[in-house]
């Protein structure tokens, strides 16, 4: 059975609830990409500009020290820290952006909390020379400067969110507003596999060269295939990048990492997954934090990246199915990752990547035999050292 289904469903998650404005409009997005997804001359674009611009394909390297220090695990580390812009989020917003211009779309909006979806969209907008406008709550404008005067510099305008709690949320929902009024010109990018279908599907097929690309490098260094897959989640696009052209390795096993923040009792934390309700947020059906009464909660990880409420659709089915099982990493373990690879191999991870570092020392007292695991390094750390500085 196909997933998701021609409706964009993975069983009972996913699906589209969108104002009616805004369902002829996703209808016809769903049906561009699901041609262009067959389109040998689009497949050779997106390609290109991956190779190109963004410098695939990416080490899949092995973490020699690491695993010494680990004992019964061999790490490899899918280096997506090492793309243009330091993550995997430029896979996905150059795969949109070329959907964009195929629909004849002038202009770009994006919403962002941490900033990283946004410099990353804001950087494919002037790549193609598209007017571009990204929404972001007051509040991650403040804690958040240098990316915002990243995106500025790209030529990209920033608009303040007052509304609610004046984050991530908000913004998402000024967005969709945008959308529904300007939706002649405007192309809406989503940064993760999030959204009313075709979204959580699209992203997941413009991340999915992650997955293929370690699974072909891995067998060639290894003549098989490894033993663990880990990846951290926060919507969980990194994770299905990598998780997915797996699928149907079944004695792969699939662990994802989400968000402990400041423990999973307390109610800092986001993990969506282990911890949240099925609800609907932002268009699709999956896992959400959520209040008794159904408001979304506000959440909380030390890793910017990862402080949203819900997570894909595709997770939720996963872990349904058990296909894949979700642990969660601390934001204290989470620091101790990140040091245990800068000093061990000289590689300095986003704070997002150290909740997947941070999980390997449990995972390797846990397996009975020495084991393989590729680790998704989503992104560099370089944009995390002002916060660190405060607090290591
Ligand atoms: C945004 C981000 C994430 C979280 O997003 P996913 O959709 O869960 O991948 C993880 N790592 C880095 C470096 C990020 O920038």
């Amino acid at each position: 059975m196909q997933r998701p289904d021609l409706k964009g469903n993975f069983e009972e998650f996913g699906g589209r609830f969108v104002p009616e404005t805004l369902m002829s409009l996703v209808v016809d997005l769903e049906k561009t990409f699901n041609a262009l997804k067959k389109d040998k001359g689009f497949k050779k674009e997106f390609a290109f500009y991956l190779r190109e611009y963004a410098g695939r394909p990416t080490n899949l390297y092995f973490a020699c020290s690491l695993s010494e220090k680990l004992k019964t695990l061999k790490v490899y580390l899918k280096r997506e820290d090492l793309l243009h812009t330091g993550a995997h989020k430029i896979n996905n917003t150059l795969g949109q952006i070329l959907v964009a211009r195929r629909m004849g779309k002038t202009r770009i909006i994006a919403e962002t909390g941490a900033g990283q979806h946004g410099v990353a969209t804001a950087t494919a907008a002037a790549l193609f020379g598209l007017k571009c406008d990204v929404y972001m709550g007051e509040k991650d404008i403040e804690r958040q400067a240098l990316n915002v005067f990243r995106m500025k510099l790209l030529g990209a305008k920033v608009i303040p969110v007052t509304s609610g709690s004046k984050t991530l949320k908000d913004a998402m929902n000024e967005a969709i507003r945008d959308w529904v009024t300007n939706v002649k010109n405007t192309f809406y990018i989503i940064g993760s596999v999030a959204g009313p279908h075709p979204y959580p599907m699209m992203v997941r097929e413009f991340q999915k060269i992650i997955g293929i690309e370690a699974r072909k490098q891995f067998l060639a260094k290894e003549k098989k295939l490894p033993d663990y897959l880990v990846a951290c989640v926060g919507g969980g696009s990194n994770a299905l990048g990598l998780f997915h052209p797996f699928f149907n390795d079944k004695k792969v096993k699939m662990i994802g990492v989400e968000a402990a923040g400041y423990g999973l009792n307390t109610d800092k934390h986001s993990a969506a997954i282990l911890k949240g309700k099925t609800g609907v947020l932002h268009g699709s059906k999956s896992k959400l934090l959520q209040t008794k009464d159904g408001q979304i909660r506000e959440v909380h990880s030390i890793a910017a990246g990862l402080d949203y409420p819900g997570v894909g659709p595709e997770h939720a089915y996963y872990k349904k199915i058990g296909r894949a099982d979700y642990v969660a990493v601390d934001d204290k373990q989470a620091i101790k990752g990140l040091k245990l690879l800068c000093k061990t191999e000289g590689i300095l991870p986003a704070l997002e990547s150290s909740h997947a570092i941070g999980y390997l020392e449990k995972l390797a007292k846990k397996v009975k035999r020495k084991s393989s695991v590729i680790v998704c390094l989503s992104g560099r750390g370089d944009k995390d050292v002002y916060e660190l500085k405060e607090i290591v």
